[in-house]
């Protein structure tokens, strides 16, 4: 059975052109980039050509493109940078949407005395400027929000609140893994100091991320050691990632615009069709301002890992925002702070397509999740009732 993989915000499959232009790096040039020999001093220069690659995508000089482990490491030492490099300054505003990667760091920074504070959200997930504007004070040493969010599928308006934030100049960063190569990103413009890519959100391996960090900000690293990445972050450099990095890049900035229509035209038919054959089916997330990629629906009165055990039955690989499936022991943090109804979060599931996605694949999933949908409901008093069945005991 073929695999039809709709989860591309959890992770994506590596461009075969990424895995070529890796490969040499791992079998054959296996040298330390920062040797004095010509096998390293190669490497040298394969990591920055990787640098410019991935820069030219969002706009950056090189210099600003510091390699990390991770999206995770990026927004860490972003946060950390910023605590470190203002340390009378002790507060730090967020919102309940990040990623854990966000969240649990300032969470742990609460916990070390920190303020921190964390923004609502309305029920389609947007924010409220005014809430940013009054949180602000004199203490304030970061503004963290994210691009987009990984669940719904937000866009947020990070050029207003980073034009509001340059006023008053509090530094400003945003985690923008899930944007990079789905819409553009210009850092030229955008005002942020920082922000956060991951590798494998945008079809190179895992285990590689980038913090760019804007000429003149102060920053302070966060992995201290050796003196690479010009003493930003130390390790030595995971080369054949880097390298990939570079690729998916270069893939990415001939694409994107093209790319980017494609895949709201499949989302929103694939959309659109579940809505039109499943009855009491939401929404979740801000339709006007979404990646193009993603939808996170509510089936009523099912489980979502039920959902979701079914579809892999067929191949198909989807998300649920409730507990059990999204490896935690909460439900959707996201969900619940737009305050959609808790049987609404149980019967969520995030579909993200990648490039890789084709509309045979998108036409399977709508054939078979009405019959899904409907036999789940029936195992359900409450979906038997909908259905207008009986369910009183006998
Ligand atoms: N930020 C967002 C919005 C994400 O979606 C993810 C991963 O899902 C991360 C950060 C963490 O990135 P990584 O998996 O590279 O640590």
């Amino acid at each position: 059975m073929k695999t039809i993989y709709l989860d591309n915000n959890a992770t994506t499959q590596v461009a075969p052109e990424v895995l070529e232009e890796m490969l040499p790096y791992l079998r054959d040039f296996y040298g330390n980039p920062s040797s004095m020999h010509t096998f390293g001093g190669q490497l040298h220069r394969k990591v920055e050509e990787a640098r410019a690659k991935v820069a030219h995508l969002i706009g950056a000089e090189p210099e600003e493109i510091i390699f990390t482990s991770s999206g995770t490491e990026s927004d860490n030492t972003a946060i950390m940078s910023a605590v470190e490099s203002f340390p009378q300054k002790r507060h730090i505003i967020t919102t309940r949407v990040e990623h854990p990667a966000v969240l649990n760091f300032c969470k742990h920074l609460a916990r070390r005395g920190y303020r921190i504070t964390f923004l609502t959200v309305n029920s389609k997930g947007q924010l409220n400027i005014d809430e940013l504007l009054k949180a602000i004070d004199d203490n304030t040493a970061l503004v963290t929000i994210m691009y987009a969010n990984n669940e719904v599928g937000n866009i947020f308006p990070i050029s207003e609140i980073g034009n509001v934030l340059k006023e008053r100049r509090i530094l400003f960063h945003t985690d923008a893994v899930q944007v990079v190569g789905k819409i553009p990103i210009d850092t030229k413009k955008l005002p942020v100091e920082m922000l956060s890519l991951s590798g494998h959100k945008v079809h190179a391996p895992k285990g590689v991320g980038v913090l760019y960090v804007r000429k003149g900000t102060r920053f302070y690293p966060y992995v201290i050691g050796g003196h690479q990445e010009r003493g930003r972050r130390a390790g030595t450099e995971n080369v054949a990632s880097i390298i990939g990095l570079g690729k998916a890049c270069e893939i990415a900035a001939k694409n994107i615009t093209q790319e980017s229509l494609s895949l709201s035209h499949l989302r929103d038919k694939l959309e659109k069709a579940l809505m039109h054959k499943c009855p009491d089916v939401r929404i979740n997330g801000d339709v006007t301002s979404r990646l193009p990629n993603t939808t996170n629906l509510s089936f009523e009165y099912v489980e979502g890992e039920a959902i979701l055990l079914r579809l892999n039955e067929y191949g198909v690989c989807a998300s649920s925002g409730s507990a059990c499936t999204s490896g935690s022991l909460e439900p959707s943090h996201v969900l619940r702070a737009m305050g959609v109804p808790f049987t609404a979060i149980h019967g969520s599931i995030r579909f993200s397509l990648s490039r890789y996605n084709s509309e045979a694949e998108v036409d399977r999933v709508i054939e078979i999740m009405p019959d899904i949908i409907k036999s789940l409901r029936q195992l359900s008093p409450f979906g038997r009732e909908k259905l207008g069945e009986s369910v009183t005991s006998p």
